[in-house]
């Protein structure tokens, strides 16, 4: 079932979007080679409850952490550890707050140090994927024109468009209806109507859209062992076009480059 939003319901949405960009940025400014990805965790799990809101991931079908650190090969789903980040990496941070009795939920690809081209590449256009999906987010358009625009413009690149995960409807829970698919035709799917509000997160792998689980039930990573991107925002749909809920006053959009 998908929950129609009220303008001011929307409004108050934007409290636990706008912390939620923040908690963001604050792991990416952790970024950099050194540092444990448990450490990123534990500053972040501290910031949210400092602003008086709960972690949106933690306990969260059972997962331990605030934040979902993902790794070069590692699309999503990350658990934070000992593991150092070396110069070179990508990490995906993928984390929000409740806040109100609304969650946020956004992601982003930081740069540890200097990453390869190919890997700095995969990061921009990932970006633009998420962009390119945004735009379709207007009434009267399809969940499948999301998917379109987001599938067209990686394969465009050669890259692989994960099929396994998926955005979804988020509100008063991190999951709600419908699912919002990376890949798709146009016009078709669920219609989209002013008051959805979609997470639309593009998993964007430089070679195979194939992937497995580690087995810690976990860590999902791609099979060919090559890295892959990951870029969400929490996104409204209004009569006046797509509002990103997960903004603060600096903006929808991170940097790339972590430990700012
Ligand atoms: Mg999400």
């Amino acid at each position: 079932m998908i929950h129609i939003k009220t303008p001011q319901e929307i409004e108050e949405f934007k409290v636990a979007g706008s912390l939620s960009k923040a908690v963001l940025r604050r792991a990416g400014r952790m970024v950099r080679p050194g540092v444990t990805t448990y450490e990123i965790d534990q500053i972040v799990e501290s910031f949210i409850r400092l602003h008086g809101a709960v972690p949106g991931f933690k306990g969260l079908y059972g997962f331990p952490a605030s934040i979902c650190a993902s790794v070069n090969e590692e699309i999503v789903h990350g658990i934070p550890s000992n593991r150092v980040l070396q110069d070179g990496d990508i990490i995906s941070i993928d984390t929000g707050a409740t806040k109100g009795g609304w969650v946020g939920d956004n992601a982003w690809t930081f740069f540890v140090g200097t990453p390869s081209p190919e890997a700095k590449a995969l990061c921009e256009v990932t970006l633009d994927c998420l962009k390119a999906g945004i735009e379709q987010a207007v009434p009267g358009n399809h969940i499948g024109d999301i998917g379109y625009a987001v599938q067209t413009l990686a394969e465009k690149h050669g890259y692989g468009v994960i099929r396994e995960y998926v955005g979804h409807g988020v509100g008063h829970v991190m999951h709600e209806d419908p699912n919002v698919p990376n890949f798709g035709k146009r016009g078709r799917g669920v219609k989209l109507q002013a008051g959805m509000v979609i997470a639309i997160e593009p998993m964007i792998a430089l070679g195979t859209y194939k992937n497995h689980t580690l087995g810690n039930g976990w860590t999902v990573v791609t099979n060919d062992g090559k890295p892959a991107a990951h870029y969400e925002n929490t996104v409204a749909i209004t009569k006046d076009g797509p509002v990103i809920i997960t903004q603060d006053a600096e903006g929808p959009w991170c940097s790339f480059q972590g430990g700012e």
